[in-house]
Formats: structure tokens, C-alpha cells, sequence
């Protein structure tokens, strides 16, 4: 009999998470929104892979975002080293050709980002699902290259001319490779350095001129004020770059790349901008580093912050939350409540359901559920312990991937799963709810049920 492969089971991390001695935009602001989160992140499970942190979620938008960061990237470079200032330019017709077009790097692209998950056990499952997803998406992909890269203008020269005659040569964290002030050009992805802030970023493009220093960021997602002060951040850094920039030149502009247009941030004007900035980011460091050093890291339960968290298969808080409250917990098939927190999301689901009965009456949970009795090889009768639609204590069928058919024999009456965006149907006519999971659907088995604690 196979047994369940470790990613298919709640596991706590074998060691905490480390705050990185260089802080960056996306750890910060993921921690202060939960600190649970970024520990359960960040920390080590050498039991499930070989490299750090718990494998990440194969996003459909994340990853599209990545190939056209990519395509982006290998068309703009190409064309300035062909010496073109923009797309308009004749020549750059053909270089573009030459590339084998759009859509031959768009495919090239998504190999690559592909490639690079082999060896996520989050991915194995997925992979086809994910992979072909990807690929009906070339159009979609390449409508936002187009538009990426139609804005996009050179500078003039785009090889790096030091500023100062005396280069600097400093350390990077990629080997064999030299930090040296920037010239004038275009750059892509230029980690940013503020050593003594203890801080670090990557600049999409920073265009450098006599007059002007532009920062941009391209962004595939919503607009969102998240993005200014990550763009903000990148300034700072710039400005006190002392390698890159050793004459503490100052962006003059920062830009905001989204799909549907072009946005203006507000620069920083002068050093008593930059010292409040700085200042701004050392406090929230520290109490990040704090927050972090707890054996039990906060956990903000929130429906917002939970809703996209990857890691919520592993936070007893969260399913906590959406589970009985001790005092209300259950005679079998007694009615309960859910937490507060999330009975308004239960609401409106019953509302929705109640008001459009000719609906399948079908929608995505969270769902921990206690085996009770084998139906089929993967399907089960079942009590619903957590949910955000189905009563706590309550019974329902649970069908378990096809994937997991070849393990789903050691299951037992008495494990507890918890399923992630499943598929919940609850019949029109009565009977027992149905608990579908399909292709986006994550399945664990949690047998600790005694153990409400984070630490191993
Ligand atoms: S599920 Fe919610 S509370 Fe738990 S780690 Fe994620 S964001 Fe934090």
C-alpha cells in the first residue's frame, strides 16, 4: 500500500523562519499582515523538499505575471542592444523577428517558468492542470507584453558607463559578478542596496539620463497604494545606493507599469523625505524582527488576510476560527454557529443559494471534515468540522481527488482532512452535501487533532 506523501499531511516547520539580514518590501509587508503567515512561509520542512521555505502555490495569475516579466524583459534588451530608443523605430521590426516573435518567446518563457517549479511537491499534482491553463493563456500574455513593451523608451546608451571615473567593485550575491555604479542606459532588474538601513530591492527598469533617473515597476495585477510604496522604497534605496549610485543621484521620476496604464508616483523630494522614509522602514523592521522571534508567531485571523493565505491548510487558528467555538461545540448533527468572523460570508452563501434556486447551489470552501465511513475507494461519509457554508457537526459526502485514489486506501473512519477550495454542492432536493475536490483543490491529512499548538 502506498503510503500519504508528506505534502498530502499538516506539517509544522522543522525550524522557525529567519528574518533575512537584508530586509525586502514583500517580507515586511507580508509579515505585518500576519506573522503566522511569513513563519509558516519561511520556515524549513526538510521532510517535504530540499529547499527553503513551504513549497509555494502554482498561481495561474502569478505565473502569467512572471512569463510576461520575462518576454518583457529579453524583448527590451534586445532592442536596445540594437540600438533601437523604442518600438516605433523601424529596426525594431526586425529584431522582433529575428526573436522568432511574440508568441515563440511567450512559449519559451512559460518553459522556463514551468521548469523552474520542478521539484515542488505543490506542483506535481497540478502540473498538467497548471501547465495547459498556461498555455491557452498566450493571447491574454501577449496583449500585456505588447502594451509593456510599446511604452517602454531607451536611453540613448544602454551599456553601463560608470558615473565616476573610480568604479566600485563590491560583492553581489550573484557569483562572480561586481557591483559597479550605473551609467547612463536603461536597467533591468537592478537589485537596490541600502546597507546601512539594511534593506534591498529589485527595480524593475531604471532609466538614467544627464537630466532625468526614472523608476519604474511593471505590474499584471489591480492597481493597488501597496505598489507606491513599494515603488517609493526602491528610490530610497537608489538614492542610497553607494555602489551603484556613489553620487546619491535622486530618481526623478517613478512609474507604476499596470496593463491599463501608466501611473505617476510621487518622488522623494529631498533628504528630510528620504531620513522619514527610512525611519519609517527601521520601526517597522524592528517590530517585524520582534514579531518573528515569538515561538508562536501572531496569527492575524482575518477573512481578507486568510482568503489568499497559501499556507491556511496549516494554521489550527484559522481553521479555528471557522470551526465550532469550544462552547458551542456539537452534539453530532446539533446546529451551531461558525465564528463571527466569517458567519457573514456563510450568510450571504445562504442567501445567494436561497434567492436563486434554480443555481446549482455550489461554492468554494475550506473544509476540515472527520472520516466516518468508506463509500467508494474515494469517497466518504463524513462529519464537517470546519467550514465557512456547512454547519459544523453536520454530515456530508467527501469525494477525494483521483489523484490521491492510490493512497486514499489508508485512509480510516476517524482521520480528519481539511480540504482547501473544494467544490461544496448541497443538493435541491435534501440529502447529503457533496465535497468535491477538483484540480485547484488541496487535501491534508491531519491527525494531531489533540495538538493545537504551532511549534513542532
Ligand atoms: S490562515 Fe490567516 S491567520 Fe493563518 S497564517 Fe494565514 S493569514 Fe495568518
Amino acid at each position: 500500500m502506498k503510503e500519504v506523501p508528506a505534502i498530502w499531511t499538516v506539517r509544522r516547520p522543522r525550524t522557525l523562519a529567519q528574518v533575512p539580514e537584508s530586509m525586502s518590501f514583500h517580507f515586511l509587508t507580508g509579515a505585518e499582515q500576519c506573522p503566522r503567515s511569513t513563519a509558516l512561509r519561511h520556515g524549513n520542512y526538510p521532510d517535504l523538499w530540499n529547499k527553503n521555505g513551504y513549497p509555494r502555490k502554482p498561481h495561474l495569475a502569478a505565473l502569467s505575471g512572471q512569463i510576461v516579466h520575462l518576454v518583457v524583459r529579453k524583448i527590451a534588451l534586445e532592442l536596445a542592444s540594437g540600438g533601437c530608443a523604442s518600438l516605433q523605430e523601424a529596426k525594431a521590426v526586425q529584431i522582433l523577428k529575428n526573436l522568432g516573435g511574440y508568441t515563440k518567446l511567450i512559449v519559451q518563457s512559460t518553459d522556463a517558468v514551468l521548469n523552474n517549479l520542478v521539484g515542488n511537491p505543490r506542483m506535481e499534482s497540478v502540473r498538467e492542470h497548471i501547465s495547459s491553463r498556461l498555455r491557452a493563456r498566450v493571447a491574454q500574455i501577449r496583449e500585456q507584453v505588447q502594451v509593456f513593451v510599446a511604452r517602454l523608451r531607451w536611453q540613448k546608451k544602454t551599456i553601463a558607463v560608470p558615473l565616476l571615473d573610480t568604479p566600485v567593485m563590491a560583492s553581489s550575491n550573484v557569483p562572480g559578478n561586481t557591483r559597479k555604479p550605473l551609467g547612463f542606459g536603461t536597467h533591468f532588474e537592478v537589485e537596490l542596496r541600502d546597507e546601512q538601513l539594511g534593506w534591498k530591492g529589485i527595480a524593475d527598469l531604471l532609466s538614467i539620463s544627464e537630466d532625468d533617473c526614472a523608476i519604474t515597476d511593471f505590474k499584471t495585477g489591480e492597481r493597488s497604494e501597496r505598489h507606491e510604496f513599494q515603488v517609493r522604497i526602491y528610490a530610497l534605496l537608489w538614492a542610497r545606493d553607494n555602489e551603484l549610485n556613489p553620487s546619491g543621484r535622486r530618481a526623478t521620476r517613478l512609474v507604476l507599469s499596470y496593463s491599463q496604464g501608466e501611473h505617476d508616483i510621487a518622488c522623494l523630494d529631498d533628504v528630510r523625505e528620504e531620513n522619514a522614509l527610512a525611519a519609517d522602514l527601521r520601526t517597522r523592521t524592528a517590530a517585524v524582527r520582534q514579531a518573528l522571534q515569538s515561538p508562536e508567531p501572531k496569527a492575524n485571523v482575518s477573512e481578507e488576510n486568510c482568503r489568499t493565505c497559501e499556507v491556511r491548510h496549516l494554521c489550527n487558528e484559522y481553521w479555528g476560527a471557522i470551526g465550532p467555538k469550544p462552547v458551542d461545540r456539537p452534539e453530532r448533527g446539533a446546529p451551531v454557529r461558525t465564528a463571527q468572523l466569517f458567519s457573514e460570508r456563510r450568510d450571504q452563501w445562504l442567501a445567494k443559494t436561497v434567492s436563486n434556486t434554480a443555481s446549482k447551489q455550489a461554492l468554494f470552501d475550506d473544509i476540515e471534515v472527520i472520516l466516518q465511513q468508506r463509500r467508494t475507494d474515494i469517497t466518504w461519509e463524513a462529519e464537517c468540522w470546519a467550514s465557512t457554508i456547512l454547519q459544523p457537526g453536520s454530515r456530508t459526502l467527501v469525494r477525494m481527488p483521483t489523484i490521491a485514489a492510490s493512497f486514499a486506501e489508508q485512509f480510516q473512519a476517524g482521520d480528519r482532512i481539511r480540504f482547501t477550495d473544494a467544490l461544496v454542492a448541497v443538493p435541491e432536493q435534501g440529502g447529503l452535501p457533496l465535497v468535491q475536490a477538483i484540480a485547484s483543490t488541496e487535501l491534508l491529512l491531519w491527525n494531531n487533532a489533540g495538538s493545537n499548538s504551532f511549534s513542532t
